[in-house]
C-alpha cells in the first residue's frame, strides 16, 4: 500500500456526494462475502437460510430508520433506481388499468437529475409533467402545489433534503395535501434519511427513495419504501425474473451490501439526535469561520430549514472552476457529483433565481461523521489563500 497517499489524504468535505463506509458496517459485511455467501433464495439449505436471515434483519433495520414496516421496504441498486422505478412503475400500472386515461405528475425544478431526467422521459411517453418553481430558499410552496393539481394528477414527487443546497422541503405538510386529493406522494429522501427525523408511516408518505452510501453504508444498494396501507400503493415491477423482493425487483440480492445498509441504518437511528447536533455545530463553526475569512461570502438555500451537514456558498467574483484545482487536497464540489463530471451550470442554483455568474462562483461543502474543527480551520485557510 502506498503509505504516502495514506498519510496525505487531505480533507474530505463532500459527504453529500458519498460517505466512507463506517468500520462497523464493513466488519458486519465481511462474513457475507466469505463464509456466509449463500443465496437467500436457496430455501433448501443452511447457506441459503443464513443469507435470508441476514436480509430479514437488515430489512427490519432499514425499515426502522424510516418508521416503516419491513414488508414495505424493497431493496434496489440505489436511489437513482428507486426514483426511476416510481415514475415508470406507476405509469405502467396506470396505463395497464386505464389505457386511455390522461396522467399528470407534479415535481419541482430543483430535483436530483434522476427525477428530472426520468420525468422528462415520462413526458416523451405522453405523461403531462409540471416542474414547479421554488422560492428563493429552494422550497416548493404549498400554494404553488395546490394550484398545479388537476383531476388526473396521480403523483407528486419532491426532494426532501436538497443534495446541493441542503434546504428541507415541508414534506409532512405536502403529504397532507396529497392525501386530501388522493394523489400519491413520493419523496426522494436520499439526503434526509439518517440525517433528520423521518417517519414515513406517520408523516403520510406513500413512496420514498433512499440510499446506503449517503449514510456510511456501501455503494450500489438503496431502497424504495412502498406504503402498504391507507393507501396500499400499487406499482408495476421494476425488473421481471426470479420473483425476488415480492416479485417487484427480481435478481439475486446483494447480501453483503444489504447487510451493510442495515447496520448503517441502525447506527444512524441510534445516534440521530447526537449526530444532528454535532454536525449542526460543525456546520455553524465552518460558516462563522468562512464569514470571518472571506468578506462577501453568501449562503445559498434556507438559513435554518437545512440539513445539519451542508453549506452551499457563493464567493462573488471567484469562479469555482478556477478555485477547485487550487484546492486539490480539499474534497468539496460545485454542486451535485452525480453528473458526468462536466462543468454544467447547476439547475438547482438557477432554480433559486440566481444569475449564472453567481452560480459559477458557488461551492458545496458538506461535513460528516469524521470531520473535525481542526480540519475545517485548515480548509478555510486553504480556501482563503486560493482566492488571492
Ligand atoms: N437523490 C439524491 C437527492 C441524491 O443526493 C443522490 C446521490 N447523489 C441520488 C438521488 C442518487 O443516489 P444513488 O447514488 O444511490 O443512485
Amino acid at each position: 500500500m502506498d503509505t504516502k497517499v495514506q498519510q496525505d489524504k487531505g480533507i474530505y468535505l463532500d459527504y453529500n456526494a458519498t460517505t466512507p463506509v463506517d468500520p462497523k458496517v464493513f466488519q458486519a459485511m465481511e462474513p457475507y462475502f466469505k463464509e456466509f455467501f449463500g443465496n437467500p433464495a436457496s430455501a433448501g439449505h443452511h447457506w441459503g437460510w443464513l443469507a435470508e436471515n441476514a436480509v430479514t434483519k437488515a430489512r427490519a433495520q432499514v425499515a426502522s430508520l424510516i418508521g416503516a414496516k419491513s414488508s414495505e421496504i424493497i431493496f434496489t441498486g440505489g436511489a437513482t433506481e428507486s426514483n426511476n422505478w416510481v415514475i415508470f412503475g406507476l405509469i405502467s400500472k396506470l396505463r395497464e388499468e386505464n389505457p386511455n386515461e390522461p396522467i399528470h405528475f407534479i415535481t419541482s425544478t430543483v430535483e436530483h437529475s434522476s427525477i428530472m431526467k426520468a420525468m422528462a422521459a415520462a413526458q416523451k411517453m405522453g405523461v403531462e409533467v409540471d416542474f414547479l418553481p421554488v422560492n428563493s430558499f429552494g422550497q416548493v410552496e404549498i400554494e404553488t402545489i395546490r394550484k398545479a393539481i388537476k383531476p388526473h394528477t396521480k403523483l407528486m414527487s419532491f426532494i426532501w433534503v436538497n443534495n446541493e443546497i441542503g434546504t428541507i422541503n415541508p414534506i409532512p405538510e405536502i403529504a397532507r395535501l396529497a392525501k386530501d386529493h388522493k394523489i400519491y406522494l413520493h419523496t426522494d429522501a436520499t439526503q434526509a434519511a439518517g440525517k433528520i427525523p423521518v417517519n414515513a408511516t406517520e408523516m403520510g408518505i406513500d413512496l420514498m427513495s433512499f440510499s446506503a452510501h449517503k449514510i456510511y453504508g456501501p455503494k450500489g444498494v438503496g431502497a424504495l419504501f412502498i406504503r402498504s396501507k391507507d393507501p396500499k400503493v400499487q406499482l408495476n415491477p421494476l425488473i421481471y425474473g426470479g420473483g425476488q423482493e415480492r416479485g417487484l425487483r427480481s435478481g439475486t440480492l446483494n447480501v453483503p451490501a444489504i447487510v451493510g445498509f442495515g447496520v448503517a441504518a441502525e447506527i444512524c437511528e441510534q445516534n440521530l439526535s447526537a449526530e444532528f447536533a454535532k454536525l449542526t455545530n460543525l456546520r455553524e463553526f465552518l460558516w462563522t469561520k468562512l464569514q470571518d475569512a472571506i468578506p462577501g461570502v453568501r449562503l445559498n438555500g434556507h438559513p435554518t430549514e437545512r440539513a445539519p451537514n451542508n453549506l452551499n456558498i457563493t464567493l462573488p467574483g471567484f469562479k469555482t472552476e478556477q478555485i477547485l484545482p487550487r484546492l486539490q487536497k480539499i474534497g468539496v464540489s460545485t454542486g451535485s457529483a452525480c453528473g458526468t463530471g462536466a462543468m454544467v451550470v447547476s439547475h438547482v442554483l438557477t432554480g433559486l433565481g440566481m444569475n449564472v455568474d453567481d452560480v459559477q462562483c458557488s461551492l458545496r461543502i458538506s461535513v460528516g461523521r469524521w470531520t473535525t474543527e481542526e480540519e475545517l480551520l485548515r480548509a478555510v485557510e486553504i480556501l482563503k489563500n486560493s482566492l488571492r
